[in-house]
């Protein structure tokens, strides 16, 4: 699951975080704000997800999950339309996503970030 990788890779990154000397964790709520590409993950519901199976018996199960996906952009050739498209309007599976433009229907290339953009980590 394309999700689950990604999320297990952002948790273990936390916890280093969390292991490191000076970090308190005791008592403090945790808030983990993640931004992500629309291109590196199928859903928002589906990331969640994937976090909340990781970090259960983790120092980060009580933490809040708070998610950030970087719109797609489309860029239509043909009118000149140049705007963010909503979540799952492309299969981030595909090399060079196309989709339809919403102004005038021309197929158009779609960009987004595969990746993750910043992972930040917040005691309370
Ligand atoms: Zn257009």
């Amino acid at each position: 699951m394309h999700e689950y990788s990604l999320m297990q890779e952002v948790v273990k990154n936390l916890l280093a975080k969390l292991e490191e000397p000076g970090v308190a964790t005791a008592g403090s709520k945790l808030e983990v704000t993640l931004k992500v590409g629309a291109l590196a993950i199928h859903s928002a519901a589906a990331t969640r997800q994937a976090y909340e199976v990781l970090v259960k018996g983790t120092k980060l199960e009580k933490s809040r999950l708070n998610l950030i996906v970087e719109p797609l952009i489309l860029t239509c050739p043909n009118c000149g339309f140049s705007g963010p498209l909503p979540e799952g309007a492309v299969d981030p599976h595909e090399q060079l996503p196309l989709a339809p433009c919403p102004k005038c229907g021309a197929i158009s290339p779609v960009a987004g970030s595969r990746g993750v953009e910043s992972i930040e980590l917040v005691l309370e």
